[in-house]
């Protein structure tokens, strides 16, 4: 029967590990220490450089060298390679490589998956590398406007704040499937998915709601943020259809014209699955309805009209925006 391997066997065999040099810049021999990555990748690097990305490293290298004399004596129990340092690091190549690009005088990289942005960010954040933490959250928020569950998921395991909100936000502006099955589901509680899906049902009745006539407020008033009924659409001739019970906007008891009114339902529903500004910004609902309008003087006016509408959806960006900034995930960690 074959024996286990002993201890000494299996330390002998990690010491026979490959090492392998990191690609440039970070090969080259002018460097002053190495990082070595967790799966053996030597990165040689300047302790300068590092030292001005990260009050870490700036700490870390600033702690008295033993002189040149002691070096691989007892006393000295750090790892030399070519009579450089070699400082053990629990980041793998790639997110050592995305770290290191960040802070030396060449292109930031260009992260490809939101698991490696997260990563980098991660240790960015561990090095307190300022600069870097601001890039890679760039980068992390153009993943969650790609991926806005999976991104939200990546905030919960972690813990971030802030990325919770902005992948919450991005889920705003989507047409969600809230039905679908993703894997990275599991990694979170019940009480997390459910307050993303309050979040959004939250702003989705509320951004929904401004472009509702059938439900006024307690003072009996739709469109409250309405200031004037002084729109074509309030005072062309085809604004006063028997079959529409007339309500109140601006305070104005009326009626509107058809088409508008069909564009209204229209956006509110829209709205309420996309509730974020983009919804109208995208959208050009409101002149497909005008298009489609019997009456002759909005079709005349077809041009003055389209005007107004681009100015009422213009105010109407800004009330979306106002309802948004006062509704906000709630958060537990
Ligand atoms: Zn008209």
């Amino acid at each position: 029967m074959p024996e286990p391997p002993s201890q000494a066997n299996s330390n002998d065999v990690a010491r026979q590990k490959v090492i392998r040099d990191a690609p440039p810049p970070f090969n080259k021999r002018a460097a002053d220490v190495i990082l070595r990555s967790s799966d053996h990748v030597d990165f040689r690097v300047r302790q300068s450089i590092l030292a001005e990305s990260s009050p870490f490293f700036e700490a870390m290298f600033s702690l008295p060298q033993l002189p040149e004399s002691r070096k691989r004596k007892e006393r000295d129990e750090t790892e030399y390679r070519d009579g450089i340092p070699i400082v053990d690091m629990s980041e793998g190549s790639r997110v050592l490589d995305a770290l290191l690009r960040f802070c030396y005088p060449v292109e930031d990289p260009a992260l490809p998956y939101l698991k490696v942005t997260c990563e980098v960010l991660e240790a960015a954040r561990k090095f307190d590398m300022t600069y870097v933490v601001a890039q890679v959250k760039k980068q992390f928020l153009s993943r969650a406007a790609q991926q806005p569950l999976q991104a939200y998921i990546v905030a919960v395991t972690r813990g971030w704040v802030d990325e919770m909100r902005e992948a919450a936000k991005c889920t705003l502006r989507r047409e969600m499937r809230w039905d679908a099955y993703i894997p990275e589901m599991e990694q979170i509680s019940a009480g997390a998915w459910y307050r993303l899906r309050a979040y959004h049902s939250a702003c989705s009745e509320a951004v929904s709601k401004l472009v509702d006539t059938t439900q006024p407020n307690e003072d009996g008033v739709v469109m409250e943020w309405l200031t004037t009924t002084q729109w074509p659409w309030f005072t062309c001739l085809c604004s006063q259809p028997a079959s529409q019970k007339p309500y109140t906007a601006a305070r104005i008891p009326c009626r509107s014209a058809p088409w508008w009114e069909d564009y209204l339902k229209d956006v509110k529903l829209k709205l309420k699955d996309r509730p974020h500004r983009a919804t109208i910004v995208e959208s050009d609902a409101g002149e497909q309805h005008l298009d489609r309008t019997t009456c002759r003087t909005c079709l005349s006016q077809k041009i003055s009209r389209k005007m107004h509408l681009k100015e009422f959806e213009g105010l109407l960006i800004q009330e979306i925006d106002k309802v948004m900034s006062r509704i906000q995930l709630e958060v537990r960690i």
